[in-house]
């Protein structure tokens, strides 16, 4: 990693550890904050917390968690190379399957799912593009052409993943990716799928209040304290680094995701161009500064957010009224922008006075 890279990711890092602290914080005296401990893994922030007056469970909740998250990184980052993802990416179109383990196989057959449900508008497969834009490997300072974007595009395919998620006769999963140069990329999902496991295993273990927060994956259960309600968050305001537009409380398990434009970004000849890309078009969705997903997990919050950052409001919201127990809240790119919430997002949002 070269050192600007390095630094560029220090300051966004320190930058997210404050913002995470404030979502934690949201609606809170100091008397009543919740007690948290931060800390750095799959490129961005976590950050986990429980009530004041709990103090006692906190470096437990923190061990759990950061194990979690550990060892799911250890599985589906794209970025070591003995992962199982860059595992399967190497071996693409060699015909050769991939045994999975437990978190490759779950996360890659519910990215397949959120796929299929949002007619290709979430695609795991979208490495290439990602690669082509410079969001991974060589840097660049001008756009791409349209020829090279529609050669990328062929290499973006979800219904090219072989899934076998049943048994190889060993009865272990499987998976391969059909054609040469193509390559998974979960970013949209993982972070997600990491909060439900680390949630899980805290259940399990007997934990019944705390929050956890992985770069704006956030599920909670219990409530921060007596005299609340649950789990206050803050929705973060896109156009003011540490304004929110408002809050919402969640109920007991309930997730939360933001996609934004704001975080992650190329900037080619003067252009910034947002980390999520459009797999119809491969270009970058531009338009939307972030959507927020409540949602019964983390994970379906997570691909949500995604997906209908791709699809915006109106496919968006024909996709929402099928997915049970969810709610979005999506803020336009514009001056000034339009906060467009879903009707279930907007009975649960306190907008900022
Ligand atoms: P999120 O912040 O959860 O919306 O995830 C954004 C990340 O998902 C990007 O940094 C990419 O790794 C990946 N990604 C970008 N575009 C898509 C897409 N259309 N479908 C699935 N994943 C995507
Ligand atoms: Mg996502």
């Amino acid at each position: 990693m070269s050192y600007s890279k390095v630094s560029c990711q220090r300051r966004r890092s320190i930058r997210m550890v404050a913002w995470c602290l404030v979502l934690a914080l949201a609606g809170c005296t100091r008397r009543q904050a919740p007690v948290t401990r931060q800390w750095l893994c799959m490129g961005t922030v976590a950050v986990v917390s429980t009530p004041r007056g709990q103090e006692a469970h906190l470096p437990r909740v923190h061990a759990i968690v950061s194990e979690t998250f550990a060892e799911i990184e250890q599985n589906l980052s794209i970025f070591r190379p003995d992962s199982t993802l860059s595992v399967i990416n190497t071996a693409a179109g060699s015909g050769t399957s991939v045994p999975l383990g437990v978190h490759a196989a779950a996360t890659l057959a519910l990215a397949y799912d959120a796929a299929a449900a949002g007619h290709g508008a979430f695609d795991p497969t979208i490495g290439p593009l990602m690669t082509l834009w410079g969001f991974r490997g060589t840097p660049r300072t001008q756009p791409p052409d349209e020829a090279e974007v529609t050669a990328a595009r062929a290499r973006v395919d979800w219904q090219a993943i072989r899934l076998d998620t049943s048994s190889n006769g060993n009865g272990m999963p499987v998976a391969s990716l059909e054609r040469t140069d193509m390559a998974l990329d979960l970013g949209g999902i993982a972070k997600g799928y990491a909060v439900d496991c680390a949630f899980d295993r805290l259940r399990a273990a007997g934990e019944s209040d705390f929050l956890i927060n992985l770069g704006g994956n956030i599920r909670g259960h219990g409530r921060p304290g007596p005299a609340r309600a649950g789990w206050r968050i803050g929705v973060r305001d896109p156009f003011h680094h540490d304004g929110m537009l408002g809050t919402v409380t969640l109920a007991d398990g309930e997730g939360v995701a933001t996609s934004g434009n704001y975080e992650r970004f190329v900037e080619l000849a003067g252009i910034r161009y947002a980390h999520i890309i459009d797999p119809r078009s491969g270009h970058p969705v531009r338009g939307m500064a972030g959507v927020t997903v409540i949602a019964p997990t983390a994970v379906q919050a997570d691909v949500l957010s995604t997906t209908l950052f791709v699809l915006g409001t109106e496919e968006g919201s024909r996709l929402l009224e099928h997915s049970s127990g969810c709610h979005a809240l999506w803020v336009t790119d514009e001056t000034p922008p339009r906060l467009l919430p879903s009707p279930g997002f907007a009975t649960r949002f306190v907008p900022s006075p």
